[in-house]
């Protein structure tokens, strides 16, 4: 009953099921007969590019989408109406060759640049480091990479954490070095792989490509992609797939309110989606895809955007760094002063930490975000006017951030996890990129990868 009934409810609407319900023989049918019904797995970048490009191609395109809006991962907030605010991704990684610049120029998209080259950093105490503290950082620093290098020449893997043990093991915990170490691998590994010092892979945590270039924000926010990319789409939001039964022709989906049916089928759903099975494909993936899900990782990145009455930080900075007591915590901020003239600082928690702090509530985590600016800039600052704090792991459409190579995962899954079923189920997204996951340029990427495929069978 349920099946049909939501073929009546919803199967005029939906591509696919016209065609199909109401066995159309007419002329209408033989002229789309060499198009393809295509659907297309959630409305992220990777499924947004991939889904563009085929109905381009002429193929009948339906996009299903859990949420109520598209974008994924890229989400931009219009909260605070003169200041739209990423939660999801916010910069083109490297503008130079990076496939979003092409998009953003031809739509001509403001974008503002910020660089590591405006960083002011403080130790523990709150204040800026030292001359002789940056000595010091800078020599940790190379101890740490040079340590992570000679291991990855190593023939059995261990954690980047594993790897550094002997030269942690020296250092007294109360010390300054120790608190420089940890964030070291706090700002440099878990804040850009999203993964746990602990779980990262030393043999392949950086096997990413990036593209060169600047660092690129969008003045109107990051929405601005997926939005030019979802013109002309017929997308379907509020549909939660729950089930795939895809050794068959035609392939269907099942959301929780309908059914679609189609000749290929494109699933970009988040890593963490496909590990935690809440959508059921049937039959089971091959043993490899299944393996791939399992090993590789992912991570967190969580964002807390504070917006105060005025500036009280550096005023010539987009980043501020904080040597936290407690490994991890709040050691990466943006300011939007010097890019945006704004009174808003981002703070960032990364990877065990970022999951830890997921659990807090909202008031919580502003009174420890508070404390480091307290420590830092004194106790007269104000109070923030208002905040803005993201949840992505526990976020059930995406359940992480992006996806990172854990100790046991190797390169070769992010190919396994691609590859086709049977030339009629295809996977997309930032997971299943090799060279560039973890990255919105990555899910373009892997969008348009599935297009290609599609248009070859
Ligand atoms: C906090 C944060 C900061 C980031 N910063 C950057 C950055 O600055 N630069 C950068 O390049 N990258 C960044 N990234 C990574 C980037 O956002 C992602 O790699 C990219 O957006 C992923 O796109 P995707 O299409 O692969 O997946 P998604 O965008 O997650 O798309 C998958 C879609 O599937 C939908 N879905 C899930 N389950 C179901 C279901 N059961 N049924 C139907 N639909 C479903 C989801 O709702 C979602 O819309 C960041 C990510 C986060 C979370």
């Amino acid at each position: 009953m349920y099946r049909r009934d939501f073929l009546t409810l919803f199967g005029l609407t939906l591509m696919g099921i016209v065609n199909h319900a109401c066995g159309d023989n007419s002329q209408e049918y033989a002229e789309a007969s060499n198009k393809k019904r295509i659907v297309v797995i959630g409305a992220g970048l990777a499924g947004l590019a991939a889904a563009r490009e085929l109905h381009r191609q002429g193929h009948e395109v339906v996009v299903i989408e859990a949420r109520e809006r598209i974008g994924g991962r890229i989400w931009t907030s219009l909260k605070w109406t003169d200041m739209p605010l990423d939660l999801g991704a916010t910069w083109i990684h490297g503008t130079q060759g990076n496939p979003l610049t092409s998009l953003a120029e031809q739509i001509k998209a403001k974008r503002l640049i910020t660089s590591y080259g405006r960083t002011v950093t403080y130790n523990t105490s709150g204040q800026v480091l030292s001359k002789a503290e940056e000595v010091q950082m800078e020599n940790l620093r190379k101890k740490v990479f040079k340590i992570l290098k000679q291991t990855q020449n190593e023939e059995i893997d261990v954690s980047i954490r594993q790897a550094i043990q002997p030269l942690i093991r020296q250092l007294d915990k109360s010390s300054e070095a120790y608190r420089f170490i940890n964030f070291i691998l706090s700002a440099e590994i878990e804040q850009e792989y999203s993964g746990s010092t602990q779980s990262l892979s030393v043999q392949w945590y950086d096997s990413d490509k990036t593209f060169s270039g600047d660092d690129a924000l969008f003045v109107q926010g990051f929405r601005v992609i997926p939005e030019f990319l979802a013109q002309g789409l017929n997308i379907e939001l509020g549909q939660v797939v729950k089930e795939i039964r895809w050794d068959q022709s035609p392939i269907e989906v099942i959301t929780q309110k309908a059914e679609f049916i189609a000749d290929h089928v494109v699933v970009t759903l988040p890593l963490g989606v496909l590990q935690s099975k809440s959508v059921r494909f049937i039959p089971e993936l091959p043993r490899s895809k299944q393996n791939a899900i399992a090993k590789l990782g992912m991570g967190v990145l969580n964002k807390c955007y504070l917006r105060f009455p005025e500036v009280f930080w550096s005023v010539n900075v987009d980043w501020l760094e904080y040597v936290s007591e407690k490994p991890g915590e709040w050691t990466e901020w943006v300011s939007f002063n010097h890019v945006a003239n704004m009174p808003i600082l981002l703070g960032f928690n990364a990877a065990d930490r970022g999951r830890e702090i997921e659990a807090w509530s909202d008031t919580q985590i502003v009174a420890s975000a508070m404390e480091v600016l307290r420590k830092i800039y004194g106790v007269g600052i104000p109070e923030p006017t208002d905040y803005q704090i993201t949840r992505w792991a526990t976020d059930p459409f995406s359940l992480g951030s992006y996806s990172y190579n854990p100790v046991g995962s190797l390169p070769r899954m992010r190919h396994e996890l691609a590859a086709p079923l049977k030339g009629s189920v295809f996977f997309a997204g930032e997971a299943s990129e090799e060279s560039y996951f973890g990255t919105a340029h990555g899910a373009y990427l892997s969008g348009m990868r599935v297009a290609k495929e599609i248009l070859k069978v």
